[in-house]
């Protein structure tokens, strides 16, 4: 029930180890550290959250994915969590977008879609009802074969514009493309449209403080920088972990965890082929893993507002982009001409010194980025961090004298902080669900929780994730006590 920092102070045995701290892998721990079992959550990083992370520069304070997710979450930490979680989420509330199409703002509800759609898109109210109510009917178990291009198709034909205006955000927010099944559209946009975009007041640092916190109390074991090498598998059955640390002396070294059961929270594929071992899966299994697809990484640049200056208020989420026209590979180009500016203004963080930052984000491709040589991966990084200023000029004309730190991260970057493969912002596609959820069918004891199959994914995803995959452990742990 405390952070550890050495494995002489690990408990020789466990009902559970939780591979990885994101927010998937510390709502699970936390939820069955809760109900009275022994949780040893186990993460490679110094610092808890995974890819919900923050870093300082001076006494600013980087956000790496807050820009925003839908109001389940509030909802979702109060359950899960507690109170105090969930009294942090506030709305945001001015939303734009600027491109050559068009140029609006919206505060990201169903309503305000509605009239944006009727009197700026000209588009009949009836359809947009349909269309309303069609992506809010979507489940799981629904046929998958309809695409999102066929789904914009039927109601909005040879509108790109408006393709634009309902999927830009939700590729951002979920890798989403035109080819993807409509499913995975549907009910991330309704969730968002259900009453807009939210954010933690406070910032990534107070979130994973409050959770530890919350942790501690339901006496989790915490062991940071250390990583799970392999599973320890014998007859089809989870019976330990080896650790290891990179810290020097007698805090480093290797070990092994005896425990009933593992959550990885980690890389779907690197849990199976890495962690675990393909020769512990069945043929069909690995037929179906061997067709999930990795979903897409980012790229980041992080820009802070020097301490006497400030900027004008331009917006909380801002989806810029120079393209004429709509399309789900250019927002992944390497040097793509869309982006989103996430602006913090001092209240996010009320009580700290009044600092301003801005975070732009873009789609990316593992691939661009890998084979780079250091040079050219330097100049790269150079050029997005230009071709970002040169966007954002265009917002707050002089900002480069307003600047004070300008620092960018790459698919690369959070390849090497998550240990995701191909630096995934979003885990898998949607094909990674079914191989996620049917892990434990194949080895007694081992479970997968995290960003996987869109919709499973990002903040309130994961978070969600979390607790499915709590209840199922919990079922296994029961019935193998009985
Ligand atoms: C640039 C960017 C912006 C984003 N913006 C948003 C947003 O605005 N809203 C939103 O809802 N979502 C956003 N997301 C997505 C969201 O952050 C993730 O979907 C979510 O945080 C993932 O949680 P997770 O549970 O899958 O774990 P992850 O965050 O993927 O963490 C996995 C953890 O496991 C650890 N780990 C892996 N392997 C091992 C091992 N072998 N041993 C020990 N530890 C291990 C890693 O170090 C990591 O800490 C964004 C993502 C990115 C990259």
């Amino acid at each position: 029930m405390s952070i550890l920092t050495d494995f002489q102070q690990v408990k020789p045995f466990y009902d559970v180890v939780v591979i990885g701290s994101g927010l998937g892998g510390l709502t699970c721990a936390n939820k069955l550290g809760s109900i009275g079992y022994r949780v040893l959550l186990v993460e490679q990083h110094h610092q808890l959250g995974g890819l919900a992370a923050w870093f300082k520069r001076g006494d600013h304070i980087f956000d790496v994915s807050l820009h925003g997710f839908p109001h389940g979450m509030i909802k979702t930490c109060r359950k899960y969590w507690n109170r105090e979680i969930a009294d942090r989420i506030i709305r945001l509330k001015h939303i734009r977008f600027i491109n050559p199409q068009f140029q609006l703002e919206t505060t990201y509800d169903r309503e305000n879609f509605t009239r944006i759609l009727v009197e700026h898109f000209r588009v009949d109210p009836d359809t947009v009802e349909r269309f309303f109510t069609t992506a809010r009917a979507m489940n799981f178990y629904d046929n998958h074969s309809l695409k999102i291009k066929e789904l914009f198709d039927r109601f909005f034909p040879g509108r790109n514009d408006v393709a634009r205006f309902l999927l830009e955000p939700i590729t951002y927010a979920n890798g989403s493309t035109l080819d993807e099944p409509a499913i995975t559209y549907g009910i991330v946009f309704s969730n968002f449209m259900n009453q807009g975009v939210y954010t933690f007041e406070g910032g990534t640092d107070l979130l994973i403080r409050l959770m530890t916190d919350e942790l501690l109390k339901n006496k989790v074991d915490i062991l940071p920088r250390f990583r799970a090498e392999k599973l320890l598998i014998k007859q089809g059955r989870i019976e330990g972990v080896y650790l290891s640390s990179s810290r020097s002396g007698k805090n480093g070294g290797r070990c092994l965890v005896s425990c009933r059961s593992v959550c990885s929270n980690g890389s779907l594929l690197g849990t199976i082929y890495h962690l675990a071992g393909q020769e512990h899966f069945k043929e069909d299994y690995l037929e179906q893993a061997g067709k999930v697809r990795i979903n897409n990484s980012s790229c980041q640049v992080y820009i802070a507002i020097k301490k006497d200056s400030d900027i004008p208020f331009i917006g909380d989420l801002i989806f810029y982009s120079e393209s004429g026209e709509f399309t789900s590979e250019s927002l992944l180009e390497m040097h793509t001409k869309s982006r989103t500016f996430s602006v913090y203004y001092p209240s996010i963080r009320p009580g700290r010194l009044p600092r301003y930052f801005i975070v732009s984000s873009t789609n990316a491709n593992y691939r661009d980025w890998e084979g780079l040589t250091p040079s050219d991966y330097k100049a790269e990084k150079n050029t997005l961090i230009e071709n970002t200023l040169l966007s954002l000029e265009k917002l707050i004309p002089d900002i480069r004298r307003r600047v004070c730190h300008l620092e960018a991260a790459t698919p690369k970057t959070f390849e090497r902080y998550t240990l995701h493969w191909q630096g995934a912002s979003f885990g898998t596609k949607f094909e990674g669900l079914k191989v996620s959820t049917d892990m434990s069918f194949q080895i007694a004891g081992l479970f997968h929780t995290g960003s996987v199959g869109i919709i499973m994914s990002g903040w309130l995803g994961a978070i969600n994730y979390g607790i499915i995959t709590s209840n199922e452990m919990d079922k296994l742990l029961k019935k193998n006590a009985s």
